[in-house]
């Protein structure tokens, strides 16, 4: 554990920034790093300033979904590391400084150097929100990411299906643990709705699992996500789907609107 403080340790505030949000996830593949990158999009048109730190040292997606695979980050006079700028909101990832297809191992001490690196050597600027895309679950690691800085908030992100009560239970223990409010959990591809016909819903993951958890659970459900083709070919080409007036007033958009107030 070498690199990190204990718990309860004081905490460095990332300077220059108001808000700091964690996305957070007991499981891979329920569409967090998506739930990032579109919450932030949807800040960004609200008129805020918003930078995303994807903390994901397993699958660092933000590249992709954010269209900038070749990019790398430059350094200032100072030696702070300058965030990649993608369609209006500044990001740093893992995934820049690696090659996609290398296995990277990160290990404790080396890890805990880069995420202290990624908080407090970037050069954000001012910042109205830092979105921090987590790594799935929660376990010690992610724990100690939370604890070496000050988080604001966290959001859990979970499909109808994937919500195991057990696992969000020990997730919420984690920001507990450091102090971390919790604003509540996100429920994404609630269901799917067809194009020709946007006042149907098929649940295909099941109805209201995230709700009914969050009343288990006594936090507060923050909204739904419905399913949409949309949305996951924006996240294949690197243009988010909330970074496209295209979409307004479609299901997804009006979902993620409603999260952002
Ligand atoms: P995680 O970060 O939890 O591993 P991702 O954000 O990578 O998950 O999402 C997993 C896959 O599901 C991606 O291909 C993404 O484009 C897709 N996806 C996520 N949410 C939705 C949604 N609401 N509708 C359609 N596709 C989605």
């Amino acid at each position: 554990k070498a690199g990190h403080g204990p718990v309860g340790a004081t905490k460095k505030r990332i300077p220059n920034v108001k808000n700091v949000l964690a996305v957070s996830s007991c499981k891979g593949g329920v569409g967090k790093s998506t739930v990032s990158v579109n919450l932030a999009m949807s800040l960004k048109n609200k008129g805020y300033k918003v930078g995303i730190l994807d903390a994901d040292i397993y699958g660092p997606s933000m590249p992709m979904l954010l269209g900038k695979r070749e990019a790398k980050p430059a350094a200032n006079e100072q030696k702070k590391i300058l965030p990649v700028e993608a369609l209006g909101v500044h990001f740093i990832s893992f995934g820049l400084f690696i090659q996609e297809d290398d296995a990277v191992i990160w290990r404790g001490p080396m890890l805990g150097g880069v995420l202290n690196q990624f908080l407090f050597d970037v050069e954000w600027g001012e910042l109205d929100y830092l979105i921090i895309d987590l790594p799935p679950g929660t376990g010690d690691m992610q724990l100690s990411m939370v604890q070496a800085t000050e988080v604001d908030a966290a959001v859990v992100v979970s499909t109808p299906q994937e919500v195991a009560l057990l696992d969000t239970r020990k997730g919420m223990k984690m920001f507990e643990k450091v102090n971390v409010p919790i604003l509540g959990m996100i429920e994404n591809m609630s269901y799917f709705v067809p194009d020709d016909n946007l006042d149907k819903k098929y649940f295909i993951f099941g109805e209201g699992g995230v709700k009914n958890a969050c009343s288990e659970l006594k936090t507060d459900f923050l909204g739904e996500i419905p399913m949409e083709i949309a949305l996951r070919v924006g996240s294949d080409t690197g243009v988010p789907y909330m970074s496209s007036s295209a979409h307004e007033g479609r299901p997804v958009w009006n979902a993620y609107m409603e999260l952002a107030n």
